[in-house]
């Protein structure tokens, strides 16, 4: 299979495609789209359900989206992911938008049923079976801080944990101004008191020491849903020091298999678990969407394994 086609390939998709050995019915957009990883987890999983279908990466230039579609909806695809920077993008080109992906302001899932457009996102989703998969626990039941919340994936986040209803959540953000505005408009979830004690259960605070301090007491789950950690040599996001045994880790980096933050969970005694888990079952939930069948999940994540460099350091 060709590593990446154009828009310009989907003028006439048959003739682009005519030396593949499947059809290519399903496909990730992106711009840059090089890096996804998402090729190899569908195929392996399509493979895995003997599905005449295979995944491809395609290379959309934001100019060239609106038309993308259009073209995609002729050539009889099934479905797309969309990843940067076409998540804002799709959501207004959908027909049809579920809750998640308005709430999240973002689609990351299209599905083309009967000529329509249908948006989802499930990187939240992803998320809470990610969690249940790593740590056996509910997103719903636990004291959140994210860290990144003005991030596109720290929004996803928070949102998923606004929609979950989970008892408290703290939002982090290098520049506290976006952590701000996205508490505010999560306020209306977190009316009822479902915490014991003086904690409030939606606070936007700032990256300082101190302040984390005092907030991760009250918190069992953090998330780093910033980029820092995507190089070996970015420091920890946070210093060992603040964290506190009794804490669950989850970094949203799947590129090591123990980032810096990871690192310092393990030294504070803190149980922690890197993002591939978020990106398998993200995953899953879009095969699900445009199969309807259960994905082949072990299948996903050995085929993730694989493609994923993850150094142990
Ligand atoms: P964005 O560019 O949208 O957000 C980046 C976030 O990181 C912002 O909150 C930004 O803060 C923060 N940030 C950047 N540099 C620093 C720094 N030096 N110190 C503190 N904060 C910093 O990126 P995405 O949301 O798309 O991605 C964020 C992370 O999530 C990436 O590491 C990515 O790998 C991961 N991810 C993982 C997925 C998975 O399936 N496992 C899915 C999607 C993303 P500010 O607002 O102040 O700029």
């Amino acid at each position: 299979m060709k590593d990446v086609y154009t828009f310009a390939d989907l003028e006439n998709w048959s003739d682009a495609t005519a030396g593949e050995a499947a059809p290519l019915r399903v496909a990730v957009l992106g711009d840059p789209v090089q890096h996804s990883a998402s090729p190899p987890m569908h195929n392996a999983a399509l493979e895995a359900c003997d599905l005449p279908a295979r995944y491809c990466r395609l290379h959309i230039r934001p100019d060239e989206l609106t038309e993308t579609f259009a073209r995609l909806k002729a050539a009889d695809f099934i479905g797309v992911n969309c990843t940067i920077p076409h998540k804002l993008g799709a959501l207004l080109a959908m027909d049809e938008v579920d809750e998640q992906a308005i709430r999240i302001g973002a689609v990351n899932t299209v599905a083309f049923r009967e000529g329509r457009l249908l948006g989802y996102n499930t990187d939240g989703p992803g998320l809470v079976r990610a969690l249940r998969a790593e740590f056996s626990v509910d997103l719903r039941d636990l004291r959140v801080m994210i860290l990144g919340a003005g991030g596109g994936a720290g929004r996803a986040i928070a949102v998923q944990c606004a929609l979950e209803g989970c008892e408290r959540l703290v939002l982090v953000n290098r520049t506290l101004e976006k952590a701000r505005l996205l508490a505010t408009e999560l306020t209306p979830y977190f009316t009822s008191t479902r915490v014991l004690g003086p904690a409030d259960r939606l606070e936007a605070v700032p990256w300082e020491n101190a302040a984390l301090r005092r907030q991760l007491e009250n918190v069992d789950l953090i998330i780093n849903a910033t980029s820092v950690g995507l190089q070996s040599s970015d420091p920890s996001p946070l210093p060992a020091s603040l964290l506190l045994p009794h804490l669950m880790v989850y970094d949203t980096i799947y590129t090591a298999r123990r980032t810096s933050l990871l690192r310092a969970a393990e030294a504070a005694g803190a149980r922690g678990a890197n993002g591939l888990s978020m990106l398998l079952y993200q995953g899953a939930a879009s095969f699900e969407i445009w199969f309807d069948r259960e994905p082949p999940v072990a299948a996903m994540r050995s085929a993730l394994l694989k493609h994923v460099r993850q150094p142990a350091a």
